[in-house]
C-alpha cells in the first residue's frame, strides 16, 4: 500500500516527535478497493496539544477540537488528526456521554462502526485489522464491530450507515448485523435528522441503492413514514435516473403529494432549494407531458429546471417515452418565449397600452400562453393588438 505524499507527512512529521500514527476509517477502506480516498483520517497517541505542537509549521483547523480532532493543511489538503478515542456510555442512543481518550490504537479501532471501517494503517508497521476487515472487503460484506445489536442501540445512526454502506459500495450486509437492523431499527427516532438525511443522500445515490431498499424498506419507514408500506419503481428505471429523481421516483410510487412530500423534507431538515425544487417537480408530474404544447404550457409555468425534473421523472416513472427528452431540448433550442422577459413586449408597453400596475403580471403570462398555443406570435405590433382587443 502507498500511500501519498501529503499523508506520509503527516505520519513521519508524528513519529519524529516520539508518536504512533496511522491512516485509518474509510481511507484504509477505499486504499485496500483502489479508489481515491474522500479524504484522510489519521488516529495518533498525541493529545491536541501535543499535535499542536508536532504541526506548529502548518496551518491548523482546530472545529473538531472538543473530540480531540485538529484538522491539518498539508499543501492545502485537509488530514484530520484525532487522538486515540474511546467514547463513553451512550444513554441516549445518540451522543457518547463522554469523549475519553484511548490507551492505544486497539481501543480506537474497537469503537468504530464497521470491519472494512476499522481498520489502520502505517507505511511501517503495515496493516492493523483486528476484526476481519480485509476479509470482509473482500467478501464484500458489511459487518458491525462487536455485537452488533449493541453496537446499533448506542448509536443508531450506524443503523443507516450500515445501509448506505451496503448501497455505495454494492456490499451485502452479514446476517446477524442485518437481524439487528431490523430489530433496533425504531431506535432511528432518536438521531438528529440533518445526520439521518445526509445518509440518506448517500444511500439513495449508491449502485446497489434498489437492493438495499427493497430489503430494508421497514427501515426507511421509520425516518420517511410516508414510504409506509413501501412499493418499489421498476428496477432499471430506479437504476438509470439521478439521485434526485430516485427519491422523487419514491415517493411518486407510493402516491405521496408534493405537500407531503415537502413536509417530509422539512422534518428531515433538508435545504429549502432541494425541497421546493421536488414539491415543484413532483406538483408538475401529474400534469400532461406528452405533446408540444403540453410541454410548452410546463415551461411557462415552471421553468426549465423544474420541466427537465418534471420530464425525467415521468420518464423514470414509464408515463412517457424517453424521446420526450429530445423533443424538450428542441423547444428550448428553438428560443421558444416561455419566461415573461421572453416576450417581445414588457410591462412598461402594457401600461402605455393602458393596462393598470397590478394586471400587468397576470396580462403578461396570459400572452405567453397565447403565443404557446399559436394564437398570436411574439412581436409588439401582435401583442399590444391581443392585448388592446381584450379590452
Ligand atoms: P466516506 O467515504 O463517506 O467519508 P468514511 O468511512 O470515511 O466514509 P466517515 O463518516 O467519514 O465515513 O467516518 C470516518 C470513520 O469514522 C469511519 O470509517 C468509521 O471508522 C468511524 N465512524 C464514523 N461514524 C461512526 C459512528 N457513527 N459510529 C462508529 N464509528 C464511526
Ligand atoms: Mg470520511
Amino acid at each position: 500500500m502507498q500511500l501519498c505524499e501529503n499523508a506520509n507527512i503527516v505520519i513521519s512529521k508524528l513519529e519524529e516527535n516520539g508518536f504512533s500514527a496511522d491512516i485509518v476509517g474509510g481511507s484504509v477502506r477505499d486504499f485496500l478497493l483502489l479508489k481515491e480516498p474522500n479524504d484522510y483520517d489519521v488516529t495518533t497517541d498525541a493529545t491536541p496539544a501535543e499535535m499542536r505542537r508536532v504541526f506548529s509549521d502548518f496551518k491548523i483547523l482546530d472545529t473538531g477540537i472538543a473530540h480531540g480532532t485538529l484538522t491539518v493543511l498539508v499543501n492545502g489538503e485537509p488530514y484530520e488528526v484525532t487522538t486515540y478515542r474511546l467514547d463513553g456510555e451512550y444513554t441516549d442512543g445518540r451522543h457518547p456521554d463522554s469523549v475519553s481518550f484511548a490507551k492505544n490504537i486497539s481501543e480506537d479501532l474497537s469503537r468504530r462502526d464497521f470491519t472494512v471501517n476499522a481498520m489502520a494503517y502505517n507505511p511501517r508497521r503495515g496493516l492493523t485489522d483486528l476484526f476481519g476487515g480485509r476479509e470482509d472487503l473482500s467478501a464484500r460484506i458489511i459487518r458491525a464491530v462487536g455485537d452488533p445489536h449493541r453496537r446499533f442501540s448506542e448509536d443508531a445512526l450506524r443503523i443507516i450507515r450500515a445501509l448506505r454502506f451496503a448501497s455505495t459500495l454494492d456490499f451485502s450486509i452479514e446476517d446477524g448485523t442485518a437481524t439487528a437492523i431490523k430489530t433496533t431499527r425504531g431506535l432511528i427516532e432518536k438521531v438528529s435528522r440533518e445526520r439521518i438525511y445526509a445518509e440518506w443522500k448517500k444511500l439513495i445515490a449508491g449502485v446497489g441503492a434498489y437492493r438495499i431498499l427493497s430489503e430494508f424498506s421497514a427501515v426507511i419507514e421509520v425516518f420517511i413514514p410516508e414510504l409506509s408500506g413501501m412499493k418499489m419503481p421498476r428496477e432499471e428505471n430506479f437504476n438509470a435516473a439521478a439521485p434526485e429523481i430516485r427519491e422523487l421516483m419514491l415517493f411518486a410510487v407510493n402516491g405521496v403529494s408534493a405537500s407531503d412530500y415537502a413536509a417530509a423534507m422539512t422534518r428531515l431538515r433538508t435545504d429549502n432549494k432541494h425541497r421546493k425544487y421536488g414539491e415543484a417537480v413532483l406538483s408538475g408530474a401529474v400534469l400532461d407531458a406528452s405533446s408540444e404544447l403540453a410541454l410548452k404550457l410546463l415551461l411557462i409555468n415552471y421553468g426549465s429546471e423544474i420541466t427537465e425534473g418534471i420530464v425525467d421523472l415521468k420518464v423514470a416513472l414509464g408515463e412517457v417515452s424517453d424521446s420526450v427528452r429530445e423533443e424538450l431540448a428542441e423547444i428550448l433550442a428553438s428560443n421558444f418565449p416561455y419566461r415573461l422577459s421572453d416576450l417581445a413586449v414588457t410591462g412598461n408597453d402594457l401600461l402605455y397600452a393602458g393596462l393598470s400596475g397590478s394586471e400587468i403580471g397576470a396580462e403578461l403570462k396570459r400572452l405567453l400562453l397565447m403565443v404557446a398555443e399559436g394564437q398570436v406570435k411574439n412581436t409588439k405590433e401582435e401583442l399590444i393588438l391581443a392585448v388592446t382587443k381584450t379590452r
